[in-house]
């Protein structure tokens, strides 16, 4: 089953117009709509739900015609608006035997049975005797769902369900309806404060919860950071906006953070409640927005082909960004605490593997590799042959395969770039962090400093340094 939208638009009355040309297809499964107030959400609710006519454009589901066949919509259509009256002095069993019995289920045992089960399903059947006047908020929502979910829909449409919901009950609420969505189309939409920034020709939204507005200005930081460093190194970012979008911890799967082109969202307690006042710590709300940033061109602009070594494209790349954009707003010094960290994340990880390591160009899902050795070997490439050499790479990259089919990138690919742009002399470097595990144990054993005549210093240092090669 699909919802597909074609160039739907409306215009009220006194002239303002709530949609303009709005495209979407949605497939069965959870999908949210999002947007200030005024954005149009409920409008589009509205006319799916068949209650308010649109001026123009087409709407579909499966082979039903939304804006014509309303009749037919509505037999597989369970909609729940904000605001849905219900009888505060009744029981909630007699209740939804009651909607049952209106909505044509006439055989007394088989309402029973499906009353009880849905009862169970919407996880009220200890409830099943109150009164719905007793009832919190989360319930009075799941018993709403328990009544659309009578008439067995197809598409479920919930208007700003989890508004006022306590954190547990929103949780459950909305695990109800993703269970809900394995086979129906839901859509829901939810309330958002937007803070709004422009850089350049860039408009920066972050749809945020009212109550987390803590780090939005280091949010905005990370994006204008990493926007001017990838625009300029590998290429314009091909459209008007960014979004940011809050979302409950269990809403990801993977990663507190997640890039789609234009939009990423972003757990509430990854990044929106972090608490950063200690101003010695890591930025790593700034960190994680300039690496999600760059995976608008390593992941986007750029795929990777499916084979060893992708994540190396996209996550190695973008930590490529940001420690380099760390670097420009804070300094060497906390970037190099930074790599510090990796390094230890790195080597105690690689302790614990029961899988034998890979070079890098033929790591597939190891973190410890994609990120933090990423971070490492990058920011060692640049030590060695320059940053401009580094971005020259990764640019032809991005001019071969940006915005293409397949055939995508490999590592390969990314390794012949990179040799093209290193000296001779150097090559074996590329060797050793790429393609081969070549671990160095350098150190400084002693330092002396001396001012010479002409004003400039002598420096003397015994060092002692070993290198292996696994
Ligand atoms: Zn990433």
């Amino acid at each position: 089953m699909l919802l597909s939208i074609k160039n739907l638009s409306t215009t009220y009355a006194n002239g303002v117009q709530a949609l303009r040309e709005v495209s979407l297809e949605i497939p069965t499964g959870m999908f949210g709509l999002l947007g200030p107030n005024g954005a149009g959400k409920s409008t589009l609710m509205r006319i799916l739900a068949t209650l308010q006519e649109a001026d123009s454009g087409a709407v579909t589901l499966g082979n039903l015609d939304v804006l014509k066949q309303k009749d037919g919509v509505r037999k597989i259509l369970g909609y729940l608006p904000q605001e849905f009256g219900f009888y505060p002095k009744v029981r909630a069993q007699v209740l939804l035997d009651h909607f049952a019995t209106l909505k044509g289920i006439v055989n007394a045992k088989e309402r029973k049975e499906l009353v009880e089960a849905l009862l169970q399903r919407v996880n009220l059947w200890d409830a099943r005797q109150r009164k719905l006047g007793e009832f919190s908020g989360g319930m009075r929502q799941r018993f709403g769902i328990a009544q659309v979910l009578l008439s067995d829909p197809k598409l479920i449409i919930v208007d700003e369900p989890t508004a006022g919901l306590d954190p547990a009950e929103r949780n459950r609420f909305l695990n109800l309806l993703s269970e809900i969505g394995e086979n129906v189309v839901v859509i829901l939409s939810g309330k958002y404060e937007v803070k709004r920034d422009r850089h350049k020709n860039l408009a920066i939204e972050i749809y945020y919860d009212k109550k987390h507005p803590y780090n939005l200005d280091r949010m905005i930081a990370g994006v204008k950071s990493a926007f001017d460093y990838c625009t300029k190194n590998f290429g314009l970012y091909p459209y008007k906006t960014v979004k940011i979008v809050e979302v409950p911890d269990y809403g990801i799967i993977g990663g507190s953070a997640r890039s789609q082109p234009t939009v990423f969202t972003w757990t509430e307690n990854g990044g929106f409640i972090s608490n950063l006042e200690d101003s010695t710590a890591i930025d790593v709300v700034f960190n994680t927005t300039t690496h999600e940033m760059a995976h608008q061109w390593w992941g986007h602009i750029v795929k990777a082909a499916e084979a060893e070594g992708a994540a190396v494209l996209a996550e190695t790349m973008a930590q490529w960004v940001r420690v380099m954009c760390m670097q420009q707003m804070y300094g060497v010094e906390k970037t190099h605490r930074f790599r510090q960290d990796e390094m230890d994340d790195y080597l105690s990880s690689r302790a614990r593997q029961q899988v034998d390591e890979p070079p890098m160009m033929r790591s597939t899902t190891q973190a410890y590799l994609n990120y933090d050795k990423g971070t490492l070997i990058m920011y060692a490439l640049q030590d060695y042959i320059g940053e401009t050499r580094v971005n020259a790479a990764l640019r032809k990259l991005v001019n071969q395969f940006g915005f293409k089919e397949a055939p995508y990138p490999t590592t390969v690919d990314l390794l012949a770039a990179l040799r093209e742009v290193t000296p001779d002399s150097l090559q074996f470097v590329i060797t050793d962090l790429f393609e081969t595990i070549t671990l160095y144990d350098n150190k400084v054993e002693e330092a002396k400093c001396t001012t010479l005549a002409n004003g400039k210093f002598q420096v003397r240092l015994k060092t002692q340094t070993h290198s292996q090669r696994e």
